[in-house]
Parts: C-alpha cells; structure tokens; sequence
C-alpha cells in the first residue's frame, strides 16, 4: 500500500483524497464510522480571506496576535496564503457553505479583525465539510476504508514508520503496512472532565508518537472554549463563537457585561482572554457558571439552528434566556511536531490537523483556523510525498529540533489503577485553565502510571495518560502565563520561554525559537 491514513476527520479524509486522485493504492483506518470525528461537531466554520476588503496579510497578522508569540511564521503564511484554494476546492467537491444575496455568507469570530468565517447549514459546517468529505473518498474506489479498527502502536523498522498495528471490528489484531503513514487522529479533549470533544478524542495518535520517540510538541497549549453549556451532557454542547459575533455578550451572575472591562475587543477578545476572564470569575465567586446572553440576536433559531435545539433540550430559549456557559477543553494546539510539508522526525510519518503541531496556532489558535489547518497541510503531505520527499526537514516546527537523532524509546512508567473519570477530575483540577505548580504537582502523581489493556478502552486510557505525562510536565517546565497557559504562580510572560518544549516520551528538551520566526 501507498499510503495509510490514520483518521477520518477533515485532515484524514482530505489527505486521503488527494493521494487517491493521483492514483495511489490508499487505507483509511479509523476506530468509529467514518464520519465519527471531532470534525464533525464543528460549528462556527472555516476561517479564510477569500476577497476584499479582506486580505491574505490580515488573516496572518490576525492569527499571529493570538498566537501570543509561539506561532511559527513560515507556517502561518502557508495557511493564510493556500487557505483560500483549499475552501474553494472543498466547495467543488460539494460542501455547501451559506450564501446571502448570490456570496458566501461571512461571520466574524473572537481574535479576526472583520468578518471570514465559511459555514454550513448556519451552525453545523462540520457536519456538511464530513459529508462531502466522506461521499468524495467512499466514492473514489481506490480508497479502502476500515472503519471501528483501532490502531493501537506505530511500527518501526530499519529508522522508519511502515505501519501500524490495529484493533478490527472483528477484535482480531492484524499489522497494516505501507510506504507512508499519516497520523490524523485528531485531539485529545478526553484528557478533560469538561470538554466539547467527542469520545474518540482520546490522543491516541500523540500517544503513539510520543511511544516511538517521535518528537511532540506544545502539548501544554489546551485551548479551553470559553463558552460551552454548562449541562449534565458530555461532550458539553458548544455555544459557538459564531454568537458572539451575532450580538451575543456574556454577563455575570448579576446580569453585568464584563468583557468590556477585560478587553478592547470586549466579547470577541481572543479565546484565551474570555476563558481565563470567565475562570477567574468562577473561581473567585464559587460560581460553576456565568451567563451568554444571547437575546438580541435576530432569527435565532434560522441562523443557529443545532443551537437552537441544543438549548431547547436543556429547556432554555436562546430567544429569550441567558444560557449557562463555563469554559471546557476543546482543541489542543500542540501535537506531533512537524515541517511545513507535514513531515515527522521519524522518516515514513507525517501528521496533519489536530494531531499534528505545524505551528500556525502558537500558544492559541485562532478561532476557526484549525478546520482550515487540516484542509491546507494534509494536501502539502502528499504533493511533498510524490516530490520525492523522504524524510523531515529543519522547517516550521522542527526548525531546531534535533532530526538526525535515532529515535530513543522512553522506558514505560510501572503498571497501576487509575480510572478514566479519575484522570479527567485530576487534569481538570490541576491542568485546568488556571494552573500552579502545586496543582500540577498533584495531577503528576495521578498520571505517573500506565493502566492494562484488556480492551480499546484500555489502550485509550493508556493513551490519555501519556499525553497527560507529557502535557504536564511541560506546563510544570513552563514558568510563564501566555496564551493557553495561564500559571497563576508565572502570571506573566517571559521571553525566557520563547521557545517550544519538545517531548520523545522522555524527559522535555527547550527549543528556543529565532526572532525572525516567531510573532
Ligand atoms: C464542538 C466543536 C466545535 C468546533 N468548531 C470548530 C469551528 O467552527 N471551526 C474550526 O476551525 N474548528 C472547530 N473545532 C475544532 C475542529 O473541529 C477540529 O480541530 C478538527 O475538526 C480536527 O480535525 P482532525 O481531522 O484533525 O481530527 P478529528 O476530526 O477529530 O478526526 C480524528 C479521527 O481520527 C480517528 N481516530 C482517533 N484515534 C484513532 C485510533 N487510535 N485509530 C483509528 N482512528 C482513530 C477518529 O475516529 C476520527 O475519525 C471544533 C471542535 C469541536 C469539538
């Protein structure tokens, strides 16, 4: 086989669509049905300067703020420059994005300085991008797809990736091989016992990596969306930014708008700004909840219609309620650490969208940047592929990382009990949105072990707990507030920690970033 596909969110299915139209013998594995993913949930839409007054330097500079000084430059001016033809592709293989008076229809989100969000169905854009995504690869026969089979381990063989074992629907655990191998195996919100993620959010990919000595980076940037129900439902029903760029604005518990206090931009202020100004809040008050106050916004349920019925579940109307919002994990930022065309520091290994940390979102993405991060690198993977390309390059991210060491695996901790939920109240308390080194003491204990794996909620489990190891200790290593990672005992930044902490499954190596890549 040419080429295995690890995932079937939008960075998946994109990257297997396009090895596919050039003739390629590809596999999608995937461990639900193939629409399963966190891209299917997503709300708000695709972030893209596609005309004027818009502008490709706009986007980039607006991605760059919220950044916080941790994205990598080259890579921003990748996704802002090829973003475009990508959204355009995807409306020719069928997406249908809303339109107003014969145009794409354009909502403007918290951190963009006008409005350049695509959507679909007013609020279900995730949902249309997989349908056209999953028709467009189910329709090209040369793409086989093996859905509910679990990879559980890269293998590695002669200093390159040729495959990975997996779980099939069957139970039986068979080895798939291939030339090439794309992790696109999406986030790792399960770390969280308050996220929007979906349950196959697990980390699995990163965990994977991190158990072949591939490098991983960022992984202590979690985003928190500051704005998900608070309701008995997990994943928590989002409550898109989308409605804040409608009119909506947030409240306190005594009905007062207090964004306006935080920030010049006020309820569309970057996300890391909200969360934490919601957090604290919550924390100071012994609130489990603020409020969204969305009535002003006109043709509610016709605009915001998943909304609309969300709400209407919980017995609210958007129409007429203040909605309970309280922050919860929703997009890791970090990932596998790659080059600009995707590439791993382990020949035969790419990565693309969540799972991978390309270096567009810095310390914080951009809302709506990452639908179009899976859209723009995914496609860079297989042109670099059929150029030849073999191996990782000192770009983007891996720009100072080392790439000509063997990769070592990191001995496994011992075998103990943990359970998911105590995993997930422990990072919530001590990796939250506001942390210390004491709560990050703590929740270092908890995940020091690995658990067994009798069964695929065994391995994810393991999975969570790597990543967990990982994410701590490098918001432990990083003693500074910026973007994400609000450290209350580090309250502000520090250009001492202008750089990337990378991991191998090991202890965490500091990469400090040039000045000419970073904004
Ligand atoms: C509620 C919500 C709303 C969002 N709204 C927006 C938005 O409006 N705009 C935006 O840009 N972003 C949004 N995001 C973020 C965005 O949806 C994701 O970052 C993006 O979809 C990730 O795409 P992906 O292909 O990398 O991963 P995913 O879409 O998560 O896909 C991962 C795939 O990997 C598979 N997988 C995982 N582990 C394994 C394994 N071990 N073996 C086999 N298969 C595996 C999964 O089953 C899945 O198919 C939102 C996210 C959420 C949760």
């Amino acid at each position: 086989m040419d080429l295995l596909v690890l995932g079937s969110g939008i960075a998946g299915l994109s990257t297997a669509i396009h090895a596919a139209r050039r003739g390629w013998s590809v596999a999608i594995v995937t461990k639900g049905d193939l629409v399963h993913s966190a891209t299917w949930y997503a709300q708000g839409g695709v972030a893209a300067a596609l005309d004027a007054p818009d502008s490709t330097e706009l986007h980039e500079s607006d991605t760059l703020v919220a950044g916080a000084g941790l994205c990598d430059v080259d890579a921003v001016h990748v996704l802002v420059t090829e973003g475009p033809r990508r959204v355009r592709e995807l409306m020719e293989l069928g997406a249908q994005f809303d339109m107003r008076d014969g145009a794409l229809e354009l909502a403007i989100e918290g951190g963009h300085s006008l409005p350049r969000v695509v959507h679909a169905g007013g609020d279900a854009t995730g949902a249309e991008i997989e349908r056209a995504l999953g028709d467009a690869a189910t329709g090209l026969g040369a793409i086989a797809v093996h859905e509910r089979c679990f990879s559980v381990d890269l293998i590695v063989a002669g200093g390159r990736c040729v495959g990975v074992t997996a779980i099939g629907a069957d139970g039986v655990t068979r080895e798939f091989r291939a030339g090439h191998t794309v992790l696109a195996t999406g986030g790792a919100g399960q770390l969280f016992s308050v996220t929007t993620n979906p349950a196959v959010s697990t980390g699995d990919g990163l965990a994977m990596a991190l158990r072949a000595g591939v490098a991983v980076t960022d992984v202590e940037f979690m985003q928190f969306h500051p704005t998900a129900m608070d309701d008995p439902r997990m994943p928590r029903p989002l409550l898109s930014e989308a409605l804040r760029g409608d009119g909506a604005v947030l409240r306190d518990e005594h009905g007062v708008r207090f964004m306006v206090d935080e920030h010049e931009r006020a309820d569309l202020a970057p996300r890391d700004v909200v969360a934490r100004a919601i957090a604290r809040r919550m924390v100071d008050r012994g609130l489990d909840h603020l409020w969204l106050d969305t009535t002003s916004i006109p043709d509610f349920p016709e605009r915001f219609p998943t909304i609309f019925a969300s709400a209407q579940r919980a017995g609210l109307d958007p129409r007429t309620d203040f909605l309970p919002v309280a922050p919860a994990a929703h997009y890791l930022s970090g990932g596998v650490a790659t080059d600009l065309d995707g590439a791993s520091t382990l020949p035969g290994l790419w990565a693309c969208g969540e799972a991978a940390c390309s270096g567009v979102h810095g310390a914080n993405r951009l809302a709506s940047n990452s639908l179009l991060d899976g859209l723009v690198f995914a496609p860079r993977i297989v042109e670099a592929i059929a150029a030849g390309k073999d191996g990782p390059e000192a770009t983007g991210v891996l720009r100072g990382v080392a790439l000509d060491e063997p990769a070592i695996v990191a001995p496994a901790p011992p075998v103990g009990a943990v359970t998911l939920g105590e995993l997930q109240h422990a990072m919530t308390v001590g990796a939250g949105v506001l942390r210390d080194a004491a709560s990050l003491g703590a929740v270092a204990e908890v995940v020091a072990v690995d658990v067994p794996t009798p069964d695929i909620a065994g391995h994810e489990l393991r999975n969570l707990l790597t990543v967990a190891r990982t994410l701590v200790a490098a918001a432990t290593a990083r003693e500074e507030s910026r973007g994400t990672h609000t450290r209350l005992d580090f309250p502000a930044t520090s250009d001492s920690f202008a750089g990337r902490f990378v991991g191998r499954g090991g202890p965490l190596t500091f990469v400090p970033l040039p000045a000419e890549v970073r904004a």
